[in-house]
């Protein structure tokens, strides 16, 4: 018999109270019963957001915001600033690319992370840019962007800061109002537990004065005329109605937790899962803070990573995930994001201490299960 579990850095594994509300029957998306769930998911999202602002749906993936996020507030020819250390970032490049927008690149090495103070001295030394996009929690290397500094930064400056927060909305802190971000982009499948196909986006006041000069052409995923429907709680186009279905499940569980808890519960088990991987002697890859979201590892010399990832599937049946571009076959990431607990974090490291075993590395059984432990024996 096999038991699959999925522990990847998203997709994220959907609660069954959350599965077993979408399995309802369909509703029309004009009607009483669909109103009362969108009023309920609009002001759930404002306190998820922690922002006044209505945080739009539209039904895309997390690529998709994140391009809606380019195309509302930028003109072609406008120059941006992207901050630059792994495979998401390169996405940010892409889109600008795709959409004739001139780019100030900040790259940093992956694992690592770009100081603030070159993102002032870049605003300073490109006074025309318009906008900075960044990850919040970069998945592709597990390293957590100081975003509430490059807030800082950006607040004083005519630049919009634009947030990829598909790994980080309900996983770590983001107070968008709190801190001065602009525009905050995310998606349904990571800290929100729920099947993949539901974009989130939320702007400032500053990110819709930007959206009012913004001549990119956009027609599907045109912010200001959904935001329009929105305040008057309507859909503008038929929504995943099945995805805001669990959303609404989702929320309640993230507002029966408490959002302080849920975040806490995420730097938990990523403390652990890290504790877990050391204490097996093993290599963490971020060089600077880690995203709460997933853990990065490095293989041990002499391993394939993506042969840890296999064996995670073929033995355990747990899907993991490797590296991408210059971490292939280096590291292996794990997951510990959204519907996530202790007991998740002790059965990956569980098999992660079998999966050495069977690759050839000498394992002292039970140490980095221990290491986990120690963590959560530290109730504070
Ligand atoms: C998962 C993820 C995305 C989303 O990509 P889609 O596959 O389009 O949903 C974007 N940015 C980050 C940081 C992610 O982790």
């Amino acid at each position: 018999m096999k038991k699959y579990q999925l522990m990847a850095p998203g997709p994220t594994p959907v609660p069954s109270e959350v599965l077993l509300a979408m399995a309802r029957p369909m509703i029309h998306h004009r009607t009483p019963a669909y109103d009362a769930l969108f009023r309920e998911i609009r002001a759930g999202l404002k306190r998820l957001v922690q922002t006044i602002q209505d945080v739009l749906t539209p039904a895309c993936t997390g690529t998709g915001a994140m391009e809606a996020a380019v195309t509302n507030t930028l003109s072609a020819g406008d120059s941006v600033i992207v901050v630059n250390a792994g495979a998401f970032a390169q996405r940010w490049l892409a889109i600008a690319k795709a959409f004739g927008l001139k780019v100030v690149e900040l790259e940093a090495p992956h694992g690592d992370t770009v100081a603030p103070e070159r993102i002032a001295q870049a605003l300073k030394a490109n006074p025309s840019v318009r906008a900075v996009l960044v990850q919040h929690s970069e998945s592709s290397t597990g390293v957590l962007h100081d975003v509430r500094a490059y807030a800082q930064v950006t607040r004083a400056t005519d630049a919009i800061l634009v947030v990829d927060a598909v790994s980080s909305l309900g996983i770590a802190e983001l107070p968008m109002d709190a801190w001065g971000v602009d525009v905050v982009v995310s998606a349904s499948q990571k800290g929100l537990m729920l099947p993949p196909g539901l974009g989130l986006l939320a702007l400032s006041d500053k990110a819709w004065a930007a959206a009012k000069r913004s001549t990119l052409p956009k027609f599907y995923l045109d912010l200001t005329e959904e935001r329009k429907y929105a305040e008057k709680n309507e859909a503008r186009f038929t929504p995943a109605v099945s995805i805001m279905v669990g959303l609404r499940e989702v929320l309640r569980m993230i507002d029966a937790e408490g959002l302080p808890n849920v975040f806490r519960r995420h730097t938990r088990l990523s403390r652990a899962t890290r504790a877990g991987a050391e204490a097996l002697g093993l290599e963490l890859f971020p060089k600077t803070t880690p995203s709460p979201a997933l853990t990065a590892v490095l293989a041990p010399r002499g391993v394939d990573a993506d042969r840890v990832v296999e064996a995670f599937a073929a033995s355990h049946d747990i899907t993991i995930d490797g590296g991408r571009g210059p971490t292939k076959g280096k590291i292996f990431r794990i997951g510990h994001m959204g519907y996530a607990t202790e007991t998740d974090v002790v059965i990956a490291l569980s098999a992660l201490e079998q999966v050495l075993a069977e690759l050839g590395v000498p394992v002292d059984f039970g140490a980095g299960i221990r290491g986990a432990q120690k963590v959560f024996a530290e109730r504070s």
